[in-house]
């Protein structure tokens, strides 16, 4: 008798849109690294057309995760807008 298993392929990753909302559209990039390559981090800022500079390293990445979107906060149109 053989018994065949099924692994549940499909994730729900993916950010879903979000609903009509008047938000400031920014988005910390984290690549994780794997095979050799180096973990690696971006910060994207849309409404005010800002890319951060890559952050590589564990190290790099960590400060920068936990940084970035207060650092450009401080620059940000749309933060100063809103406040
Ligand atoms: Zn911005």
């Amino acid at each position: 008798m053989t018994e065949t298993t099924s692994t549940a392929a499909a994730q729900d990753t993916l950010g879903r849109p979000a609903p009509g909302q008047r938000h400031v559209i920014a988005a910390l990039f984290v690549d994780f690294g794997g095979n050799g390559r180096p973990p690696r981090a971006r910060y994207e800022c849309v409404p005010c057309n800002y890319a951060s500079p890559i952050a590589t390293g564990a190290d790099a990445v960590t400060t920068f995760v936990a940084t970035a979107a207060d650092e450009h906060r401080t620059t940000c149109i749309n933060y100063q807008e809103a406040s």
